[in-house]
């Protein structure tokens, strides 16, 4: 347990929802900001506090919310590229899966967890599907988000349907007595339910998922119009198209967050709206599977919480997906002043947390003390820092992560991390064909 510090930090430059601040500080204390603001009130307030101080060449961020992750799939990278998205599913992800025991999960997963703190992410959701034979596999991934100090959001997965691995197929009943006992056993890593898409699990399973999520107060994570056949196929099926479908079955509700929303029709993005459910765009794995673009800038005008998400891990960097976002919407409606840099940073920061229900994503009291210190040396003094992250920011900017005011990467992989890349290279070597 890594011990947390009661400390005033204080930024010669920072960023506050999005602004550049000078002399800013803030009060850590049990893993919170209490306090925050302009330096000199914040230290009168709060004497005799040790400071932590960082110069002007370090620009200080809140950490990066990842709303949407499979970590296991960096197993997946490199020699999986370029397929069409069946055969990457069925001759990559399918033929991986099966193989890997609670053991290799651990050490993939402490590997994905340490390159996303180095790449500045504090937070991840993890969708979490490789279930089956009990809570063994899920218990090695909550161990190595603990290890490496990553706040973690653990969506179980629920999988039930013809469509899903054998392997991973459990009854609703099984499904949500694990659920609970993962509930239990880690209240740190807010558990939450992940019927995994309407293809995937049953109406009815996606019904109890969405009670379970009211009966036990957390959110439903649900992907969810990725592709275009999905609409065709519900609508065939059940006469209705995704967002639609969610909500007929009492699915949609501000517990709702649906992953991804590419393919959806104008009346399903006032639904959203209407509902308070939550949209994670991914637009890196966008782009590489070739699904299509989510209208976020309407969304948005819509005031649907959004969060961004790197979904299949082939580089998870949150600087990427902010770019991403905004670029994709630029070229989507032929407009260069569409979703701008501030409003992707927003994405990826503090809109990200509200997106998955927690309190992070800012330097401001109540929130989580969860914030990067970034080299800046390379924005130009003309250009407002914020575009310069969004722009031309870089991971290897990241010279520490902080997790609940503690020190979870310090500019180079942790001893544990290099352990993983070598664990990593035999398990390569066992589970890819
Ligand atoms: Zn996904």
């Amino acid at each position: 347990m890594r011990t947390l510090p009661h400390e005033l930090v204080r930024c010669a430059r920072a960023l506050v929802g999005g602004e550049t601040r000078h002399d800013y500080a803030f009060v850590v204390r049990d893993g919170r900001i209490e306090d925050a603001g302009d330096y000199a009130p914040v230290a009168e307030r709060n004497p005799r506090l040790s400071a932590r101080s960082f110069p002007a060449d370090r620009l200080i961020v809140p950490g990066f919310i990842n709303g949407h992750s499979h970590a296991y799939q960096i197993l997946l990278r490199g020699w999986a590229d370029d397929w069409t998205f069946a055969k990457w599913r069925s001759d990559a992800l399918y033929r991986v899966v099966p193989q890997l025991t609670p053991d290799d999960i651990y050490w993939t997963f402490i590997a994905a967890f340490s390159e996303m703190l180095s790449a500045g992410i504090t937070t991840v959701a993890e969708f979490f599907y490789l279930n089956g034979k009990g809570n063994a596999h899920a218990e090695a991934a909550l161990r190595a988000a603990e290890e490496t100090g990553i706040r973690l959001v653990f969506a179980r997965a629920w999988m039930d349907a013809d469509y899903a691995p054998p392997q991973f197929r459990e009854s609703i009943d099984v499904a949500q007595a694990r659920t609970l006992e993962l509930m239990h056993a880690y209240p740190w890593a807010n558990v939450c339910v992940a019927p995994h898409s309407l293809h995937a699990a049953s109406l009815e399973m996606i019904r109890a998922a969405a009670d379970f999520a009211r009966v036990y107060d957390c959110t439903m994570h649900v992907h969810a119009a990725e592709a275009s056949y999905e609409g065709r196929a519900t609508l065939e099926a059940h006469g209705a198209t995704p967002i639609d479908l969610l909500d007929r079955l009492d699915a949609l509700d501000d517990r709702t967050i649906a992953i991804h929303a590419i393919y959806i029709t104008e009346e399903e993005k006032r639904l959203l709206a209407e509902r308070g459910a939550r949209v994670i765009h991914n637009p890196m794995t966008n782009q590489y599977l070739g699904d299509g673009i989510c209208d976020v800038s309407q969304l948005q005008a819509l005031g649907v919480p959004m969060g961004l998400g790197t979904d299949a891990d082939v580089k998870p960097s949150l600087i990427d997906e902010m770019r991403a976002a905004s670029l994709l919407q630029k070229i989507a409606r032929t407009d260069g002043s569409a979703l701008g840099a501030r409003a992707a940073f927003d994405l990826g920061t503090a809109q990200g947390a509200r997106a998955l229900r927690i309190d992070a994503g800012d330097l401001t009291a109540g929130n989580a003390a969860d914030f990067l210190a970034l080299d800046a040396s390379a924005i130009d003094p003309w250009t407002p820092e914020v575009n310069g992250v969004v722009y031309r920011g870089q991971d290897s900017w990241v010279q520490a992560a902080f997790v609940g005011g503690a020190r979870v990467y310090t500019g180079e992989p942790s001893p544990l991390a290099r352990l993983a890349q070598q664990k990593l290279k035999e398990i390569s070597q066992r589970v890819i064909p």
